[in-house]
């Protein structure tokens, strides 16, 4: 290739005449040639984008910093940690309370609800396997005598289950 004052210099040139500061022969054409002043801005841009890159890193003494500034101010750390902690106690206990108290009534209910269950499932059984013997020895006579009997139980059971009287009862 042929070189002209009008072709722009190898970058490699350009950038070391312009870390350099020295003005030569790359650097006073990069002044008349806008495509040499365009690269030359985005090498300055991007140094700068690299030199804030690197700046934001932490100073050596920055812990030392942070830690005397929380020695400097301890006692309102210390009331809120406390704050904090007695708040967190109090809404434990209260919540182990709260648990305690449902779970005692709760199983107190789910005991009363089984026994009850069991009980009124053993009777129906019983009084059922009773009638189911007394209708093959005593015959049809007592049927109705036997629905009667069974449908207070079934009643009787469906107003304890109710839990509370019946307007009936009154
Ligand atoms: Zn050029």
């Amino acid at each position: 290739m042929m070189p002209t004052s009008i072709e722009c210099p190898d970058l490699e040139v350009l950038f070391t005449e312009l870390e350099s500061g020295e003005h030569g022969p790359a650097m006073e054409h990069a002044k008349l040639c806008p495509l040499c002043t365009a690269i030359i801005e985005e090498h300055r841009l991007l140094e700068k984008d690299l030199y804030r890159l690197a700046d934001p890193l932490p100073p050596p003494d920055l812990v030392h910093k942070v830690m005397a500034r929380v020695a400097s101010e301890p006692a309102p750390v210390r009331r809120e940690l406390w704050t904090g902690l007695s708040i967190l106690g109090i809404s434990l206990l209260a919540g182990l309370g709260v648990l305690i108290t449902n779970d005692t009534a709760l199983s107190g209910a789910g005991t009363g609800l089984a026994r009850f269950l069991v009980d009124g499932k053993a009777f129906v059984e019983a009084l059922l396997s009773g009638a189911h013997a007394l209708w093959h020895t005593a015959a049809g006579p007592v049927a109705g005598l036997l629905a009667a009997l069974l449908f207070s139980t079934l009643f009787g059971i469906k107003r304890l289950a109710g839990n509370g009287p019946t307007p009936s009862e009154a």
